[in-house]
């Protein structure tokens, strides 16, 4: 059954697709758009991490969605469940069915709670914590300040994940506050990830490398999370460094109290546990004609450089659903908004070779924070290429970088790129 038709239809009233609707409707307020989103809620993601070192208020970072919504689109609070791109419908779990002329997909990524065991039993008590959700942000904040003695265990998984640097930001702050409230003698601060490095930018990569070093951070890399047993709070993890089997642990593992569970698996305990949880594109989307084919990821197929579809001219995508292999975030979406919105109207327009238009680059950027008041600003393309927007170097820590943080960009968000001004 047909409820209605819109000559453009988007997918997801998040960071993407609000930006996009009020970018297209201030270059022509008599576009037909209609926006399928189901939540009430609009947040604003980069200042949970904030939220989970007890400096911004999480309410702060969640607004109405009916607010957002730009005047002149059509809010339609549902989920969208199945796309036919060949006969141009998205359906929705609420059984309705919207037909398009031109459709973007825009849903953000998937938190995969049950792709590594014990996780989705266990997050938000016993010291098991995420800031990628805002039921449990405020939980980090609370193991913050309860936490006296033990290992402090931060880590990510090996799948893609959006802002990349999360993991890390809250791993610093946690530090800094431990040294603060006189409990860092008594803390191990450790960090486990899947990859080789602490970050792909090189002059980042020095800036954090240096931090480690001087604040006595241990790294553990090549650790890649299989399995969380939350009463013993303990992570598991599978040693994916080929050299380095049958694992034959250091004492410096021992005093941590890490030990081997077969030949290429070690268990590290934690008083607390703060963790990115393996992501993916949303499952209707994988599922869809529209996603990457055969990649467990499941990202809608676009172009990286025209963000349209590689099989299906009269779709888009952008934002963490996209293939575009840049670092997800929203500063991406800022970037890769005006550019979809160009090719969009051109191909509205019949014009059919969008290589003419200006291109998207990969940029993306992260703010990662050091301290409390500290921050280095990560910006860069799809060759890990510095791609700066300021006249200075922003790879040291500086000050001013948290005040864009905690207050320029949170605003910037709210007044400029959610209403289509930047
Ligand atoms: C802890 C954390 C820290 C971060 N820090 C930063 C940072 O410092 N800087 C930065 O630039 N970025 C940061 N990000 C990333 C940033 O928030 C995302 O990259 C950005 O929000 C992506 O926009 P999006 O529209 O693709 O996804 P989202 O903003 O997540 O929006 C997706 C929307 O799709 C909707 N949706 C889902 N399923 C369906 C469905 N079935 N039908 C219809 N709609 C659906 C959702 O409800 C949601 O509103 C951070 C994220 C987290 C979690």
């Amino acid at each position: 059954m047909k409820t209605s038709q819109h000559n453009i239809l988007i997918i997801g009233g998040g960071t993407a697709g609000i930006t996009v609707a009020a970018q297209l409707l201030k270059k022509d307020k008599s576009l037909d758009i209609g926006i399928i989103e189901p939540s009430e809620k609009h947040y604003y993601q980069p200042a949970w991490t904030l939220v989970g070192a007890g400096t911004y208020d999480l309410q702060n970072t969640i607004r109405e969605e009916k607010k957002v919504m730009p005047s002149g689109a059509t809010w339609i609070k549902e989920h969208a469940s199945e796309i036919d791109p060949e006969q141009q419908t998205v359906s929705t779990e609420e059984g309705r069915t919207y037909s398009y002329n031109y459709l973007i997909a825009a849903p953000g990524i998937q938190l995969d709670w049950d792709a590594i065991p014990g996780l989705k039993e266990g997050i938000g008590k016993n010291g098991l914590t995420s800031n990628y959700d805002p039921r449990y942000a405020e939980y980090t904040w609370e193991l913050l300040q309860n936490f006296r003695v033990g290992n402090a265990l931060f880590t990510q998984p090996a799948t893609p994940i959006k802002c990349g640097g999360a993991p890390q930001k809250i791993m610093y702050l946690a530090e800094d506050y431990f040294e603060k409230q006189g409990v860092r003698q008594r803390a191990n601060v450790i960090f486990a990830t899947p990859g080789s490095v602490l970050f792909g930018m090189k002059n980042i990569a020095k800036t954090l490398n240096q931090i480690i070093r001087a604040r006595n951070i241990h790294t553990r890399f090549f650790h890649n999370l299989i399995e969380i047993r939350p009463e013993k709070k303990e992570a598991v993890y599978e040693i994916t460094q080929e050299d380095r089997l049958p694992i034959s642990l250091g004492k410096q593992d021992q005093d941590l109290g890490i030990r081997p569970e077969g030949d290429s698996k070690v268990v590290i305990p934690y008083e607390m546990m703060h963790l990115a949880p393996p992501q993916s594109a949303p499952d209707f989307i994988k599922r869809s004609p529209l996603s990457v084919p055969d990649s467990p990821y499941g990202w809608v197929d676009v172009n990286k450089h025209t963000l349209q579809h590689n099989r299906y001219p009269n779709v888009f995508s952008l934002g963490d659903a996209s293939s575009t292999p840049n670092a997800k975030t929203g500063a991406a979406v800022r970037k890769q908004a005006p550019i979809l919105v160009e090719n969009l109207l051109s191909v509205m327009q019949q014009q059919s070779n969008l290589m003419k238009n200006p291109q998207y680059h990969g940029y993306g950027s992260c703010p990662i924070v050091t301290r409390y008041g500290r921050m280095v600003l990560a910006e860069f393309d799809y060759d890990n290429q510095p791609d700066s927007s300021f006249p200075f170097d922003t790879t040291k820590e500086r000050w001013s970088m948290w005040l864009l943080k905690k207050y320029f960009l949170p605003w910037f968000y709210w007044n400029r790129m959610l209403k289509g001004k930047g």
